[in-house]
């Protein structure tokens, strides 16, 4: 696509992000039985971050997190109204939410082999060892150090964790928040996608500005990556120029 003809295309992008809502799909919130469990998991999985660390916080799995609250005094343990919501929230079918891309995985127990990662310097995130490494390593030679890994793998818990906070940024609003962070079980970054920006931007790297850095122009002449969500893409995902498509 030329790129005025793009960017134009962005600016239509823009008026259609305030709201997602159509005949089909229209806004479903959170329900009033659900809050009080929504806000503790919230907290929850924030103290649970805490104890482990932002980095280790992104492969840790659903029964060390259960193990973890019930073994620091500092948190509570899980109850069972919160592990149903928790597995409401996994097993449910997102389509209702506008949202129509593959389970990426199918286990809420679904455990990452730490063996099978590696850490990325100076960045928080871990990438697979392989596919999702040696791609990361093509576009630090051919973009240069200016591009970044902004996140990396996200382990079920992580992306539950994501999920959760943008539902609560969006005031209980789960249509909204499902089409920018999708639930747990649906995220490619469980399976080996990955998101960069330019160093230095901090969270403009995750906005449609991103499409007009010298960093993203770069990765789009690279022909061993693709971008996973593009303008009007067929899962219903917001636009996200900054996300690598690795599987
Ligand atoms: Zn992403």
């Amino acid at each position: 696509m030329l790129r005025r003809a793009f960017l134009g295309a962005m600016g239509a992008s823009f008026i259609s992000t305030v709201s997602f809502a159509d005949e089909q799909n229209p806004d479903i919130w959170l329900r009033e039985d659900q809050k009080i469990p929504f806000l503790s998991v919230v907290q929850k999985l924030d103290q649970v971050e805490h104890i482990v660390g932002y980095a280790k916080f992104n492969l840790i799995s659903f029964d060390e997190t259960i193990k973890i609250a019930k073994n620091y005094a500092k948190i509570e343990p899980f109850t069972q109204a919160e592990l149903a919501y928790i597995e409401e929230v996994f097993y449910e079918d997102p389509s209702k939410y506008g949202f129509y891309g593959k389970r990426t995985c199918f286990q809420l127990s679904e455990i990452i082999n730490e063996k099978e990662v590696v850490k990325v310097p100076h960045s928080g995130h871990y990438l697979y060892r392989g596919h999702s490494q040696e791609s990361f390593e093509h576009i630090l030679k051919d973009v240069g150090n200016s591009i970044i890994l902004t996140s990396g793998i996200r382990g079920i818990v992580k992306q539950l964790s994501l999920h959760l906070d943008k539902v609560k940024s969006e005031n209980g609003n789960i249509t909204l928040a499902t089409r920018s962070l999708v639930p747990p079980g649906y995220s490619y970054h469980t399976i080996g996608d990955f998101d960069v920006g330019k160093k230095g931007w901090g969270h403009e790297n995750f906005t449609a500005s991103f499409a007009r850095t010298n960093e993203f122009w770069s990765l789009q002449k690279l022909p061993y990556i693709s971008m996973r969500y593009t303008l009007g893409n067929q899962d219903g995902v917001r636009f996200e120029p900054w996300h690598v498509k690795i599987v």
